[in-house]
This record gives C-alpha cells, structure tokens and sequence, in this order.
C-alpha cells in the first residue's frame, strides 16, 4: 500500500462486538519500518469517551461471561486460536512489515499464539481450589477461585500478537472480560487480532480493542471500572502505571526491560556460548525484552570467545524482513534509532566488531542499523546498565565466576540470564545467586515456553508471573467458602 492514508483508513475500534469508526483527531500514520514510504496503518488515538464506551461494553459482558462453564471458555479460546491459524500468513507478513519482524519468528509467533489460546483453553477446565480441613470436623472448607471483571491490559508493539494473547487468554479463561490497549506502533496487528477475534464467535463486549498512544493508556489505567491491569514495556511506564493502579487499589502487574546477561565461563563449549550469545543478542535487532545485551567472559578465553562471537555474527542475515533466512531487520522507529546512536556517542562506546552496514541500497532507507559489539568500560557505567533496546552487545572481562557474578547482577533489571559451562557445581550456584526470573544453563537468554512462568526480578517486574500457571493467581481472586450442616 504504497499511497498516502486518507481518513477512510483509520482503523476502527473494537467495542462491544463490532468495529467502531474512530476520530480522525491525532491519527497517525504507522509506516513500514523497512520502508517509510510504506503505510501500514493509519492509527486512531483512543479518547476517554473511547474508553469509556470499551470499558462499559466489558462492563456489561461480565456477568454472563463469569457465569459460563469453564468448558465452554475452552471453546471459546479453541474457536480463537482457529481463527488465528486460519489468517497464519496474513498474520506473519503483516507483522513483518509493521514491526520489522523477520518473517521466521513472524510465522513463529503466529504459531506460539494458536498455542496460547489452547494452552489457557486447557486451563478453564482444570481444577479452581481446594477442599482444606476446618476446625468444625463436620464442615466443609473449600477454596473457590473468581474473576476479576473488566481488566486493562497495556501491550508495546514487539510481540505484537503473543504478548497480547498471553494476557487475554488467561484472563478469560478465568472469566474475566477485557479492553486491550495495543502500543501505538502495532494498530494493524491489533486489528487483525480483533478480527480474529470475532472471526471466532467471542460474546460481544468480552474482548475490546482501543487504539491509541500513552493518554489512551493512561486514561484506561485510571478507569474507575477496571479491576486490574497487566502492563508490559518500558521501567518509566510501567513505574508510572502501578502508581496509579496502587492509588485505586486495583491488582497490577508490569512486565518492563532488561539488561539480560550471558556469563561464558573458562570450561564452556565456546562455539555453542558464541553462536547462542550472537543470537541473542541479534536476532530481530536485539527488540526482545530477554535480548541478551552484557557478556561477561572469563579472562582466560576472552580472545578465543571474542573470535567465535564475530563469526557467528557474521553469520547472522541482515534483512529483508520477508526472506525467510532474515535474522535481523530494522529498528522499530526512526527515534528508536536516533536515541541509541545518541546514547552510544554521549557514552564514547568503544566498539569491538560489527558498526558497519553493507554497501547496499537497501538500507539506506528504513532505520537500518548496523549491529555491534562494544566493550564495557565497567559493570557500574552507564552503558551497561541502560536498556538500549538494539543489536548493542556489551562485552565485560571476569577473573573467575564470583567476579562475574557479581557483575552480573549490578544492574538494576533482573529479567533473564544464562551462564554456559560444564561444571555442575558452578551452575548449581549461579542457579540461585544469580538475579532473574529466568535462568539458564548452557542456552539463549531468550524464547520461553508459554506453558512456564515469566517474569523477571528487581526492576524488571512486579506482581505476580505472568503465562502457565502462574497466571491464574494474576486473574483470579481466591473466596474460601464454609459450609456446616
Ligand atoms: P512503552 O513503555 O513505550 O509502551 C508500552 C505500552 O504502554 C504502549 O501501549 C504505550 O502506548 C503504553 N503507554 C505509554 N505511556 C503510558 C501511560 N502513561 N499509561 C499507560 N500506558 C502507557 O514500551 P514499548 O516501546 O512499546 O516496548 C518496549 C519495552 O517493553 C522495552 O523496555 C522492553 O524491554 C519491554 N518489554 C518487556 C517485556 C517483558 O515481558 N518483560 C516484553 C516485551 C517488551
């Protein structure tokens, strides 16, 4: 779609079961980030009267949705992820093109989503309490669990499907109903979703899509009806929106960034650690919240991993999104691009290999940026202790495992880390000293299995996990019920 929007294609909302045109007043354009003459989207900015409109239709869908049997929630979620594998490809090249996804992890997500939606189908017919002894031998004591009711889920554009979809499912599984609020850089996958959406029959109201930037985000969170909301993106915001969640009492959890760390110790598969490590770090220009962003070596193979870690990087495909050997596309928006080039020249980064596009024309359009390794000056410099959110890989040296350790977690996120190595007693201790919610031996500080908790520690997250199980204790609450004869 190689034409200018006109207000015609502003993308509607999603409320009460139907598409609502929305207000031309501050739409923007959301362009391909491969190709800015390329418009994806022409997006709407939600107003509070948009809000509240999402919020009453979820409002009212409650009680009949609360009062369905868990197994008809299964279906519900089955239809949905049906209805996703039905559109798989239009999904994939759409979200390549929007958010500069290589078309490979486009059409991974889209897959990752089906099974979400199956995963929390199986979820709504599983056990919901406990029977627990009471004091009075002949009465009953049980826990039961209950939904919420109308909760807020604030999304940014990396995961533009997934991250969505790990909230939402969950939450009605647990007979919750919603108002997503999409980041303003991925409307078009919002859309598609909410098409998805009612592709697959959902009861109206029970699902509701708001376009729109930090105002619409904001004017949700302070909703007077919403009785929780899962944030997920930048420390700033998310610190922002469990202020205002805590000052109306109403449950938050923020899922926010990281500066997830790889430790290669002395006795590591130095190949393995470098090809896992570059991945990490490259793929999809480093846009994953769990993106590996520190290395910490042990000196005496620091020359031996920095040789294996070029090449493997080498290795890794620079663009176009839609070929499926692409490893790394674009940034997401040309001010993505311009702050970290700014934070790397105010930081006089020292770079070690990569900084360098290739002489093509290709990426002289786009926000094309050249992946790279630098080295830190020091686990406390700012550099290393900042989220850059790109292909940034800092480099740090160690004198043995507790130096890195203690590297490692200086920082003031604590969301994903992996230590390769062949000692079990090593990794046995760095398994519980180390400051994460996902640790790994010997693997890529990225990808997670949506059936396991995520979620990270310190800076990185708060309130409960998020996806497996953990997620019901987010989107219920627990009634402990008597009964005496
Ligand atoms: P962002 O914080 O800019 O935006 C996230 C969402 O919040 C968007 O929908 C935005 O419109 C909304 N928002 C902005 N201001 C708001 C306000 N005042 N009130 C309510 N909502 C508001 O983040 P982003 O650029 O979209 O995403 C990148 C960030 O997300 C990175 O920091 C990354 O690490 C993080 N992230 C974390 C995880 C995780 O699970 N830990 C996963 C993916 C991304």
């Amino acid at each position: 779609m190689n034409r200018p929007a006109t207000t015609a294609d502003i993308l509607p909302h999603f409320i009460g079961g139907s598409l609502r045109p929305a207000s031309a007043d501050g739409a923007r354009d959301r362009r391909n980030p491969s190709d800015p003459a390329d418009i994806v989207a022409r997006a709407p900015v939600g107003t509070a009267a948009d809000v509240d409109a999402a919020v009453a239709a979820a409002t009212v869908a409650f009680g009949a949705w609360r009062a369905q049997s868990g197994p008809a929630r299964a279906d519900a979620l089955h239809r949905w992820g049906d209805a996703i594998a039905a559109r798989a490809d239009e999904l994939a090249r759409t979200m390549a093109r929007e958010v500069g996804k290589p078309i490979s992890e486009a059409r991974g997500e889209v897959v990752r989503a089906t099974v979400i939606c199956r995963y929390y189908a199986g979820e709504a017919v599983r056990e919901i309490g406990e029977v627990i002894p009471s004091q009075a031998a002949d009465a009953l004591q049980f826990t039961l669990r209950d939904p919420l009711g109308p909760v807020a889920l604030i999304t940014p554009w990396n995961f533009p499907l997934a991250i969505p979809l790990w909230k939402a499912a969950p939450a009605l599984a647990f007979g919750n109903t919603i108002v997503l609020k999409p980041s303003e850089h991925s409307p078009r996958m919002a859309h598609l979703l909410a098409e998805t959406a009612i592709a697959s029959g959902l009861p109206a109201g029970v699902f509701n899509v708001i376009h729109g930037d930090g105002s619409t985000g904001a004017a949700l969170v302070a909703h007077e009806q919403v009785r929780a909301v899962s944030f997920t993106g930048s420390q700033g915001v998310g610190a922002r929106v469990a202020v205002v969640a805590a000052e109306r009492n109403v449950r938050v959890q923020t899922e926010m960034g990281g500066k997830n760390v790889v430790i290669v110790a002395r006795d590591a598969d130095l190949d393995r650690a470098a090809a896992l490590t570059a991945a990490g770090a490259m793929r999809y220009a480093g846009q994953k919240c769990t993106a590996t962003s520190r290395v910490i070596v042990e000196r005496p193979v620091e020359a031996a991993f920095l040789a294996r870690l070029e090449a493997a990087m080498a290795a890794l495909p620079l663009g176009p999104v839609d070929d499926p050997a692409c490893a790394i596309g674009p940034l997401i928006t040309t001010e993505s691009k311009a702050r970290i080039e700014h934070v790397l020249g105010a930081n006089q980064a020292e770079t070690l290999f990569g900084g360098k596009l290739p002489d093509d024309a290709r990426y002289r359009v786009g926000n094309w940026f050249a992946p790279r390794v630098i080295r830190f000056g020091g686990a406390g410099e700012p550099l290393a202790l900042t989220e850059l959110f790109g292909p940034v890989l800092g480099v740090l040296v160690a004198d043995d495992l507790d130096h890195a350790l203690a590297m490692a977690n200086a920082t003031p996120f604590g969301l994903s880390a992996s230590l390769f190595t062949r000692d079990l007693r090593a990794a046995l201790g760095y398994v519980r000293r180390i400051e994460a919610g996902l640790v790994r031996v010997n693997g890529d500080t990225t990808g997670v299995d949506p059936h396991a908790p995520f979620g990270g520690t310190k800076g990185s997250s708060s309130g409960s996990r998020e996806q497996g199980r953990a997620a019901r204790d987010f989107y219920t609450e627990i009634r402990t019920v008597q009964i005496h004869p």
